[in-house]
């Protein structure tokens, strides 16, 4: 696809953003009961800046990139051209719907690709405004329809398949990709933890962690999971939690119009098994913010906040080590070396210092998974990259044609060619 033409398909997904803008509002109010601001700030807010990005980089980011030919292979030049790949699928998940299929997707036609788009059929609202109106703007079809669906799709051969959602669906993707040998992206579940040291502000950090945990009703996979408090502010920090919570939604979150509510029953059943205890709606799909003591195995996904005490830092980093490895680590401290000592002995998609969220907000940063919690990063450059074949191309002069790598070979040839190659 010409770059004229890439750049008039982001303008298409920024004219749907515009036009459509109350629909999508509407959309995801009905889907997630999601407050206006979460949505223009955290959905829409977030595909403007990449867009932007994109038609600002553009030009740089396809153009070749030339790389140093060694005085062996001289005189000839050496570079690197970007191609697209093709045709993609994008799977996407309920709780953001149109961030995580318009975002890849900006990534994937600036990379100049064609895509067919697969929302989730548990955000009924927002995929059907996704397939009625997005092909009025850009050349991409929608796909609607659940797991049957998407299983037809992955029927199909691809040249690269992007999936957002659990691992356990991630692994059907990854089986069908088999069969065709297609490239994958996997974007994973979340279980990311928060540590928080005695050095840490703990008002500033406590709202921090409320609000990355609360937004969307805590179903964000970027949401922090569990926090780990230093023995020796547990407690405070626990209070300046509930602090937080009361200033955010007032004593009954119920009545709050700023909290989102859990996307169906399934998720509400599930949330309910982890904590009886819990003020919730089961007809309104209202699930309060609690914090619990203990941390469950599974990802929460919903507005349940286990805060426990660690004694030291060695102790925080072994417990998230001897865990798969998270989508994003939160840090609160005030301590530098400390610092350092989590972003180089722990292991993550991300790390994140003295806030939860908000990395992915910077499209200078790569997105994506490590180990259990996916592969493959976007956004940016890195979305370009990863939707692009970075093609090596040599091109040699024939006006000098050193006999030295033909037979018969001498063992004056040999010493020079090593010689030579030793050196660059
Ligand atoms: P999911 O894996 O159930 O569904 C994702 C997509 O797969 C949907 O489009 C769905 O229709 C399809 N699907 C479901 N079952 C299928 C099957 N048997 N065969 C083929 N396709 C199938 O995920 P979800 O419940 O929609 O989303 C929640 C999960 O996504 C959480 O684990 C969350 O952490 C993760 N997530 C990750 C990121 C990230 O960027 N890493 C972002 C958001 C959500």
């Amino acid at each position: 696809m010409e770059i004229t033409q890439r750049k008039k398909q982001l303008r298409g997904i920024l004219a749907f953003i515009e036009e459509c803008e109350p629909q999508i509002f509407e959309a995801l109010r009905q889907d997630l009961g999601r407050p206006v601001f979460e949505t223009s700030v955290l959905e829409l807010g977030s595909l403007r800046t990449e867009i932007a990005y994109a038609l600002e980089n553009l030009a740089s980011w396809t153009a070749p990139r030339p790389v140093r030919t060694p005085l062996v292979h001289q005189p000839g030049k050496s570079w690197i051209e970007y191609q697209p790949l093709g045709k993609i699928l994008v799977i996407a998940p309920w709780n953001y719907p149109f961030q995580l299929t318009l975002g890849p997707l900006v990534n994937i036609i600036a990379a100049g690709n064609s895509a067919v788009i697969k929302p989730s059929e548990l955000a009924p609202y927002s995929a059907d405004l996704l397939a009625q109106k997005l092909p009025n703007y850009i050349d991409t079809q929608v796909v609607t329809g659940g797991p049957e669906a998407t299983q037809k799709l992955l029927d199909q051969k691809w040249d690269h398949l992007f999936f957002t959602g659990g691992s356990r669906v991630g692994q059907i993707v990854l089986e069908k990709a088999a069969k065709f040998l297609t490239p994958v992206t996997l974007e994973l579940g979340g279980k990311c933890p928060c540590i928080v040291d005695e050095t840490a502000h703990l008002e500033v950090t406590a709202r921090r962690i409320a609000w990355g945990k609360l937004i969307n009703a805590g179903q964000t996979c970027v949401a922090p999971d569990y926090v780990l408090a230093h023995d020796r502010v547990y407690e405070a920090l626990t209070a300046e939690l509930q602090k937080a919570i009361t200033h955010f939604f007032g004593n009954n979150p119920k009545q709050s119009d700023d909290y989102a509510r859990i996307i169906n029953r399934p998720h509400m059943e599930r949330l309910i098994a982890l904590a009886p205890q819990a003020d919730y709606d089961l007809e309104q799909r209202y699930f309060a913010p609690t914090l619990l003591d203990h941390i469950p195995d599974d990802e929460i996904f919903g507005p349940l906040l286990p805060i426990v005490p660690v004694k030291n830092l060695p102790a925080a980093i072994e417990l998230i080590n001897s865990r798969p490895s998270p989508l994003a680590l939160y840090f609160f401290s005030s301590n530098k070396s400390a610092q350092k000592q989590i972003t180089q002995q722990t292991k993550s998609g991300a790390v994140c210092i003295n806030d939860t969220v908000s990395h992915l907000g910077i499209p200078g940063l790569p997105f994506g998974g490590v180990g259990e919690s996916g592969f493959g990063a976007y956004h940016g450059r890195w979305g370009f990259e990863r939707f692009s074949h970075a093609k090596p191309v040599f091109s040699r002069s024939t006006r000098v044609d050193m006999p030295l790598r033909y037979p018969p070979y001498t063992k004056m040839a040999l010493r020079i060619a090593n010689w030579f190659q030793g050196g660059l």
